[in-house]
């Protein structure tokens, strides 16, 4: 596996950009770190001062886990973790309008709320999780309502009848897959399935 990462660059990017990447980058530490998210939330967001730090934690989280998968740990699912609604927000704005990890970031707080609402996660991580999103400039909330892209992955005919395998957080740092039937996925989400 190779990866560059060039973290002069990093500092010339947009806004935007920048906050795009940092999605993924809260999203390792939410799954896998709890010492790399609170170092996350140590940064200040218009100056990170520990970027090649926090760069190579998330590069050495992410190869350990796809070492681990290819023994058949199956642990490479939980770095989709926000990216099952996260998809279906793309999918809902037809991939424009929206980045990828502006979608992501939505998803990880929308399913956090609601595993914790289920008793799965610890009290507190949702708040925890979504005040990181938005220090980081990311979204922990899309103007279209959950249940108006929830469809886009409801109505993928390959799922129906199928279990969805959730990516939810204990806590931070800590996170399992929960496989649910991809008819209770609405319920879970509290919201109404179906427009
Ligand atoms: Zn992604």
């Amino acid at each position: 596996m190779l990866v560059i990462a060039d973290t002069s660059t990093l500092s010339t990017l947009p806004r935007e950009t920048f906050a795009d990447g940092m999605a993924e980058v809260i999203k390792t530490a939410a799954i896998k770190d709890l010492s790399l998210f609170e170092l996350l939330e140590s940064q200040n967001p218009e100056k990170p001062q520990n970027l090649e730090q926090i760069i190579a934690r998330c590069i050495d989280i992410k190869r350990g886990v796809v070492e681990r998968d290819e023994r058949e740990s199956g642990e490479r699912r939980l770095l989709n973790f926000g990216h099952t609604l996260g998809h279906a927000l793309e999918k809902h704005y037809n991939y424009t309008g929206l980045s990828h990890g502006f979608a992501v970031a939505v998803g990880m707080a929308e399913i956090t709320k609601a595993s914790e609402n289920h008793g799965l996660t610890q009290e507190g991580t949702a708040e925890r999780l979504i005040s990181l999103i938005k220090k980081f400039s990311l979204p922990a909330e899309d103007s279209a309502p959950v249940q108006d892209y929830l469809s886009g992955v409801m109505l993928d005919k390959k799922r129906a009848g199928s279990n969805i395998n959730l990516v939810l957080l204990r806590g931070i740092g800590d996170s399992f897959v929960h496989p649910l039937p991809v008819n209770e996925l609405a319920k879970f989400l509290g919201v109404e399935a179906g427009k």
